[in-house]
């Protein structure tokens, strides 16, 4: 039988105390390669599958550099696989998370769901990584079809059919939408995007993630035009309106109540 500490993924980078990626302090594990082209992200160096600053590591390789910070966890922190996209890696990540659950650790996927596939391979696959996956984070960056595709280069509808997919099949999410003014910024969206979402059962906590210019520098640096040239973070009330519209305080209420 094959050592899945053995498996091996292509590793962008990794941070030692993540406080936004999941709950409590994580370690957090960045894969290489994805195939969205959000024009807001401040990861563009992930996006290619391959680069000269990325590594090929194993899991037992990942999860040893982890677990020298498991003191800083506490009750709710572990680790969280992001990217890039996780979920182009799965096999990796799937031994990863299986590995780290034997050790009562707690597991997070955060995913832009584009991977998404009913194809049974690729959905045995799926339902393998989620049966060891505590957490899932899942951007919904659009509800508007239309502006989705001008956003990031893709339809929505595979996102939105593994949102569903993941409610069917309980796995706990929390959806986070990047607030980018004249790109996400919309009421029309944001109260379609605050229904669409009520409609999901699984849904622990809805975030909006204001829109930052800290990753402007690494498009210069790869030689690329920044698409969002001129482009300031959302004022606070927009902020609060997005919140608002979607109705985030209800799902806080929600993890105030499991809480207790
Ligand atoms: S899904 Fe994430 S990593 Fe990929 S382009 Fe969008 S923001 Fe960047």
């Amino acid at each position: 039988m094959e050592d899945i500490g053995s498996v091996t993924g292509l590793v962008h980078s990794t941070e030692s105390f993540g406080s936004v990626d999941g709950p409590g302090v994580r370690f957090v594990i960045f894969m290489q390669g994805c195939k969205m082209r959000c024009k807001f992200c401040h990861n563009p160096d992930t996006w290619a599958m391959t680069n000269d600053k990325s590594k090929e590591r194993t899991v037992d390789d990942v999860l040893s550099e982890a677990i020298k910070f498991k003191s800083f966890w506490g009750s709710r922190g572990g680790i969280t696989v992001s990217g890039g996209e996780a979920m182009l890696q799965m096999p990796f990540v799937t031994a990863l998370f299986t590995k780290a659950k034997a050790l009562g650790i707690h597991c997070t996927l955060d995913t832009c769901g584009l991977p998404y596939s009913t194809q049974p391979d690729t959905l045995a696959e799926i339902d393998r990584l989620l049966a060891v996956t505590d957490l899932v984070l899942l951007d919904i960056k659009e509800i508007n079809d239309v502006r989705h595709r001008e956003l990031t280069g893709h339809k929505n509808s595979t996102i939105i059919d593994f949102s569903k997919y993941l409610s069917d099949k309980e796995v706990p999410v929390w959806i986070r939408h990047v607030l980018v003014p004249g790109e996400t910024d919309f009421d029309e969206d944001l109260v379609a995007l605050g229904d669409y979402v009520k409609t999901l059962a699984n849904v622990q906590k809805f975030e909006v993630l204001p829109y930052h210019t800290m990753g402007e520098f690494k498009w210069r640096e790869l030689g690329w035009d920044y698409p969002l040239v001129g482009v300031k973070p959302p004022s606070a009330s927009r902020v609060a309106n997005a919140k608002d519209l979607l109705h985030t305080e209800d799902y806080q209420k929600y993890l105030e109540r499991v809480k207790n």
